[in-house]
C-alpha cells in the first residue's frame, strides 16, 4: 500500500508499514485514559457528538519517502519485521515499509537519509530490526534533545522495550547519526520544527517546494479526536503539559496557513489538512 503525490517539485511517497485491521484496532480507550487527562465520560460524550459510534482508533504506521535534491528520504521507518512487545497478532499486519519499497521500485540502499521525528520503536525499529543497518547508505537525523534523553540515565528507568530500539538506533547509526535542532534546513527542502512534549526531542518535518508546503507532524496526535480536543494527551506523551502545546500550536500553524499534513498514526495514507472549529480544530482527509 503506497501512495505517490507531488509537492511542488518534490516526488513524494507515502508508504504504509502497516495498518492494524479489526479485531485489532486499539480500543480509543487505551490512549485516551482518565489518567493521560480524559474522564471516560468526557470520551463516550466526544464519540457520541463525532456520531460514529465507533469504540477504536487506526493507529496506522505511514512512512512518507521524499524525493529531495540530495537524494531519497524517508520520515519515519515503522515497526520493522521484529518488533518488541505488541504481541504476536500484529505481526503480519505491520513491518512492511521495506518490501514495499521496492514494490514502489527502490531499493533499500536507494534511501540516502532517515529522518525520525522521534525515537519510539514504531518510528526507528524499521531501520534497525535485524541488528544491522536497514538502509546501508542512509545517515539519520534526530533531535539533539531527542539523543540525548535516550541515552541519558533518566530514560534508564523506562521499561527495556521502550528504550530498546532507540538505544539500537543510535548504536547502530552511530557517527552517521546527526543529532539536529529545531527551524534547521537538514535536507534541501526539508525544515525541522520544534514539537516537543511527546518526547523530548519530538520534531515536525516541514517540507517546501516552489510555494506548496506540507507539514509532516510525527505524533503531535493519534486520532481526529485531539483535533476536537486538543488537550487530550495519551499514556505516550512524556512531556504532558509540553505536548498539549505543541499540538494546539502545530493545528493553528497548520490550520492559519493552510498547510497539507501528514500525519504517521491516522488511516493510510495520513495526509489532510486542519480547520478551525470554535477554539478547537478538525481534520479534513486529504486524497492525494
Ligand atoms: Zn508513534
Amino acid at each position: 500500500m503506497w501512495s505517490r503525490f507531488a509537492l511542488g517539485e518534490l516526488n513524494c511517497l507515502v508508504i504504509s508499514d502497516g495498518q492494524p485491521e479489526p479485531p485489532w484496532e486499539p480500543p480509543l480507550e487505551t490512549f485516551f485514559t482518565p489518567d493521560s487527562g480524559v474522564p471516560e465520560q468526557e470520551l463516550r460524550e466526544a464519540v457520541a457528538r463525532e456520531g460514529t459510534g465507533r469504540a477504536t482508533l487506526t493507529a496506522a504506521y505511514n512512512c512518507l519517502c521524499v524525493e529531495t535534491p540530495g537524494g531519497l528520504a524517508v520520515i519515519d521507518t515503522g515497526l520493522g519485521r521484529s518488533f518488541l512487545g505488541y504481541g504476536p497478532y500484529l505481526s503480519p499486519l505491520v513491518g512492511h515499509f521495506t518490501e514495499r519499497l521496492g514494490e514502489a521500485g527502490y531499493s533499500a540502499s536507494d534511501l540516502t537519509a532517515v529522518v525520525f521525528t522521534h525515537l519510539h520503536e514504531d518510528h526507528s525499529r524499521g531501520a534497525v530490526w535485524s541488528g544491522e543497518p536497514t538502509f546501508p547508505e542512509a545517515t539519520a537525523f534526530a533531535h539533539t534533545a531527542e539523543v540525548a534523553f535516550w541515552t541519558d540515565s533518566v530514560a534508564s528507568s523506562l521499561p527495556g522495550l521502550e528504550r530498546g530500539a532507540a538505544l539500537e538506533a543510535i548504536r547502530l547509526f552511530g557517527e552517521r547519526l546527526h543529532p539536529v535542532e529545531y527551524g534547521v534546513e537538514i535536507l534541501p527542502r526539508l525544515r525541522t520544527v520544534d514539537a516537543a512534549g511527546h518526547t523530548p526531542g519530538h520534531t515536525a518535518v516541514l517540507l517546501e517546494s516552489r510555494g506548496e508546503r506540507l507539514l509532516c507532524v510525527g505524533d503531535s496526535f493519534y486520532d481526529p479526536l485531539q483535533l476536537r480536543h486538543p488537550g487530550w494527551r495519551t499514556p505516550w506523551d512524556l512531556d504532558a503539559e509540553r505536548s498539549v502545546r505543541s499540538r494546539r500550536r502545530i493545528l493553528e500553524w497548520a490550520a492559519d496557513e493552510n498547510l497539507l499534513v501528514h500525519a504517521y498514526h491516522l488511516p493510510f495514507p495520513g495526509l489532510g489538512r486542519v480547520r478551525r472549529y470554535g477554539d478547537a480544530f478538525e481534520w479534513q482527509t486529504v486524497r492525494p
